[in-house]
C-alpha cells in the first residue's frame, strides 16, 4: 500500500492526494504494520492548507510515507481517537493515550502511543511505535563497551544509591532503564515504578502510570511510597528539586533508586542536579552512577569501508578527543565509513546502537561537587579516571566496524 513511499521531498510532491473512498479500518491497520516492519519510531500525521502529509521517523530521517484530503484526514483522525479511547469532539486540547495494537502477521505486542496535538485550525498527531520486544531489554544487547558494562553491573549489586540515566531527546533512555530493572528478579525483589507512560508491562512489577489529570504526580507518589516496602524504585523522570530531593533521600534511606535526567552528558548531569539547588553532599553521597547515551546508525553491512583520515585539521581534532586512550596515530586507525549503497539510502533498512558514557561517582570527584565545580572540570577528572566519553565511544565504535565515522563527523 505504501509503495511509494520516499525519503526525498521533490518525490513526496509528484505524489498523488488519495482521495477515493477506502477503508479507513485497513488503512489505519496498514500504516501500523508498515511502521512496525520498517521500524519507524514515529508516526506524523501533519494537516497542511492543501493536503496532509503522512511521515515516518526512521532513525533521523523522516520518510514521506503517504499524502491523503481533508476528509480522508478527519476519517483517520476520527479511527486513532476510537482506538485509543479519546474523546472525538475534543479539538481545543492536547490528548494522549496508547493503543494495543496486534496483528497476525506480526509476532510482537506493539502498543501505539498516540499524541494529538491542536495546531492552527488542525490537530497534529503524532504516535511513537513501542514494540514489546522484552529480549531487547537485556544489557548485554544495548552494545555498552566492557568496561562500562562491568561498571554499571558492579553498581547495581549495590542495595541503595542513586542510578541515572542522562539523556538527550530521542535517545530510547527506557530500554537502558528497563535493561537494569531486568537485571533483578522481580520475585526476589519488592520493585515499583512510576512511570509515565507505561512503556512496557514487566511481570510481578508494580508499575504506577503518572496521573497528571488527577494531580497525582511523582512527588507525592514518591512519598507514599515509602509505605510500601520497596527494595528498587524507578521513578521516570527527575524534572524538579523536589522529585530530586525525595529519590534522593530514598537512596540515602536503602533503596536502590533508578531515575533518567533530561541532560546532554554524565558531568552535566551533576551541574543539573546543583542547579536544582540539592545540596552537593548530599550529590555526592547518594548519586553512585551516571549513565549518558546516544543512539547511532548502526552499520551498513553492504557498504561499510575501511576509511583512514587524512585532513590535518580533523586529524588533529579527533586526536584531542582520543589521546589518553589511545597509543597509535589516528591517521593510523582503521575507521568504517559507508558509501551510501541501495540497502542504506533507499530501502528502509535502519536500526541504531548506541554510544555511551558511564560515570562512577567516586570520593575522587567529591571535592569538585563540593565546590560545585562546572561541568567541563567534572569531566576532565573523570577522564582521568578512565571513563570513555560519548565521543571517544563513538570514535571507537567507527573504528571497529559499528557504525559510520561519517555521522560522529558531523559534530566533531
Ligand atoms: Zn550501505
Amino acid at each position: 500500500m505504501f509503495e511509494n513511499k520516499t525519503k526525498n521531498q521533490k518525490d513526496f510532491l509528484k505524489f498523488p492526494v488519495k482521495s477515493d473512498v477506502w477503508d479507513i479500518v485497513e488503512y489505519t491497520s496498514n500504516l501500523f504494520i508498515e511502521a512496525i516492519k520498517t521500524k519507524a519510531s514515529d508516526i506524523h500525521i501533519e494537516p497542511t492548507g492543501e493536503y496532509v502529509n503522512i511521515r515516518f521517523r526512521e532513525s533521523w530521517d523522516f520518510i514521506y510515507v503517504d499524502k491523503i484530503s481533508h476528509d480522508e484526514y478527519a476519517k483517520l483522525i476520527s479511527r486513532i481517537k476510537i482506538m485509543s479511547n479519546l474523546r472525538i469532539d475534543e479539538k481545543q486540547r492536547p490528548q494522549d493515550w496508547k493503543i494495543p495494537f496486534k496483528y497476525d502477521k506480526i509476532d510482537e505486542n506493539v502498543d501505539i502511543r498516540v499524541s494529538i496535538i491542536p495546531v492552527i485550525d488542525w490537530e497534529k498527531v503524532v504516535m511513537r511505535v513501542l514494540v514489546q520486544d522484552f529480549s531487547l531489554l537485556d544489557l548485554d544487547k544495548l552494545s555498552f563497551l566492557d568496561v562500562n558494562k562491568s561498571k554499571i553491573k558492579e553498581s547495581l549489586k549495590s542495595k541503595f544509591w542513586l542510578i541515572l540515566v542522562a539523556w538527550p531527546t530521542w535517545s530510547w533512555k527506557s530500554t537502558t532503564l528497563f535493561s537494569m530493572l531486568k537485571h533483578f528478579n522481580p520475585l526476589d525483589f519488592n520493585i515499583t515504578t512510576l512511570e509515565d507512560p507505561v512503556e512496557y508491562n514487566m511481570p510481578n512489577v508494580n508499575q504506577t502510570q503518572v496521573r497528571k489529570d488527577i494531580w497525582f504526580d511523582f512527588a507525592q507518589w514518591l512519598r507514599s511510597l515509602v509505605r510500601q516496602d520497596p527494595d528498587i524504585i524507578m521513578v521516570w523522570e527527575i524534572r524538579d528539586k523536589e522529585t530530586a530531593m525525595l529519590a534522593i533521600e530514598a537512596a540515602l534511606t536503602w533503596h536502590l533508586v533508578l531515575s533518567t535526567i533530561h541532560t546532554n552528558s554524565a558531568s552535566a548531569t551533576i551541574q543539573r542536579l546543583i542547579n536544582m539547588w540539592i545540596e552537593p553532599f548530599l550529590i555526592s553521597s547518594a548519586v553512585k552512577l551516571i549513565v549518558s547515551q546516544r543512539l547511532v546508525k548502526k552499520n551498513c553491512e553492504k557498504c561499510l569501508g575501511a576509511y583512514h583520515l587524512n585532513e590535518s585539521a580533523i586529524i588533529n581534532k579527533v586526536s584531542n578527543y582520543l589521546w589518553n586512550i589511545i597509543e597509535e596515530k589516528v591517521e593510523d586507525i582503521n575507521f568504517y565509513k559507508w558509501t551510501w549503497c541501495e540497502e542504506c539510502s533507499n530501502t528502509w533498512y535502519r536500526w541504531r546502537i548506541w554510544v555511551h558514557e558511564v560515570l562512577v561517582v567516586t570520593e575522587d570527584l567529591d571535592s569538585l561537587i563540593l565546590n560545585k565545580a562546572p561541568a567541563f572540570e567534572i569531566e576532565e577528572k573523570a577522564k582521568e579516571l578512565w571513563m570513555i566519553t560519548i565521543m571517544q565511544d563513538w570514535l571507537l565504535k567507527s573504528a571497529t566496524w559499528k557504525t559510520t565515522i561519517d555521522e560522529v563527523m558531523k559534530l566533531i
